[in-house]
């Protein structure tokens, strides 16, 4: 890859022709239409959220004289894109637009029509310092993979549109990462997330390539990329939505963020009766020993098989001590180990007293056949047969 820096363009340059779209929230074009400032693949304009502090920052940072970092173009023909530095400059050519006030030290407000002609002029004659950049895909890439913003630092999706920029993407993105989609408000029950951010994008990605791995993704992402459309993903992530919003009618806040797309290949074919997994769903959220209520959702699914996504409350420390107590004195006095499994056994632990430390609690009759976490249903057993027990 070549680049080559440039330190002879400045704030003025890069701002004119300006545009900004405030249907869209970003920076369309600089460098009097020579700049691309907002591809398609880079991010939304974030620096004007919380109340604009950041895009303020910039502004001040020039108008001070401190140095706003590098920016990285890549030159396209004659034209050129932003790499690196969209949401500085979008700032910037937004402070031009007359759209936010800075703040002097006397915490007076200032938009840039109302700076003194002095301050104007040394705002836009500011020089930046510029990478640009030329190169063939591969070597953008592997770049691009390296380079963070400072202080926001790009997400695995929000690279990976970047390498793989397109027809696809722009039409993924305008189903998964358009915060005004009425179906938005539904798939939050299942899916978490920023949607500006290209995460449910993410997990739709993830969704349709069955699994999570960099390289799954990327693999779809390349194999599309020139797609017109992205109606296979989204109607196979609707299909998993839809799956999950009939499986379990009632939302509950701990099914957002579950791996839904797994749930459904692993499960969809099953007949479910769909009121008694509802009510098997109530009676878990309503057992105090079940400590992991997201585990609910694939637990009844599995049939009852899959306990140990529960994480079932142990046993309180004093009933445990209660327990081994008098396990261990009834086995002393019958000549037995206290493990009752041992000492139903010939081998050599047959006589062998544990110490409490080298004993786990075990319930006597298994808590997912109804058993409770009570002193009368518990029993000590050793490390092994305990193991071996299995479940809980
Ligand atoms: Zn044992």
């Amino acid at each position: 890859m070549n680049t080559t820096l440039r330190t002879d363009l400045t704030v003025g340059d890069i701002c004119a022709g300006f545009e900004f779209s405030a249907a869209e929230g970003k920076g369309l074009y600089g460098w009097s239409g020579r700049l691309t400032i907002q591809p398609e693949y880079q991010r939304h304009y974030l620096y004007a959220e919380r109340g604009g502090s950041r895009e303020r920052a910039v502004v001040e940072s020039v108008l001070r004289g401190y140095p706003i970092g590098l920016l990285y173009f890549n030159r396209v023909g004659d034209a050129y894109e932003v790499l690196d530095g969209q949401q500085r400059i979008t700032s910037l050519g937004r402070f031009t637009k007359e759209l936010f006030p800075v703040e002097d030290a006397q915490g007076n407000l200032h938009y840039f029509e109302s700076l003194s002609a002095v301050q104007r002029e040394k705002f836009l004659s500011t020089p930046l310092t510029i990478y640009i950049c030329a190169g063939t895909e591969d070597e953008i890439k592997s770049w691009y993979k390296t380079i963070n913003i400072a202080g926001l630092a790009l997400n695995r999706q929000e690279i990976s549109n970047a390498i793989y920029s397109g027809a696809f993407v722009t039409a993924a993105k305008k189903i998964f990462s358009n915060s005004t989609s009425p179906r938005l408000h539904l798939w939050r029950n299942y899916v978490r997330g920023d949607v500006k951010r290209q995460e449910i994008l993410l997990t739709a990605l993830e969704w349709v390539v069955k699994s999570s791995d960099d390289s799954a993704v990327e693999t779809y992402m390349s194999a599309h990329r020139n797609d017109g459309d992205a109606s296979e993903l989204e109607a196979y992530f609707e299909r998993v939505i839809d799956w999950a919003q009939k499986t379990f009618p009632r939302v509950h806040d701990d099914m957002c963020g579950l791996d839904w797309g797994r749930l459904y290949e692993t499960y969809h074919e099953k007949i479910f009766d769909v009121a008694e997994l509802a009510a098997q769903v109530d009676k878990l959220y309503a057992d105090d020993a079940v400590t992991d209520k997201r585990g609910i959702f694939e637990y009844v699914l599995s049939g009852g098989e899959l306990t140990k996504l529960l994480h079932v409350r142990y046993f309180e420390p004093s009933t445990i001590k209660t327990v081994y107590a008098r396990q261990t004195r009834e086995a002393e006095l019958a000549g037995k180990s206290n493990c009752p499994m041992c000492a139903a056994g010939k081998g050599s632990n047959a006589k062998r007293i544990w110490k409490r430390d080298d004993m786990d609690a075990d319930h006597v009759t298994a808590w997912s056949a109804g058993g409770e976490t009570s002193a009368a249903n518990c029993q000590m057993l050793c490390r092994h047969h305990n193991r071996l027990k299995g479940n809980a």
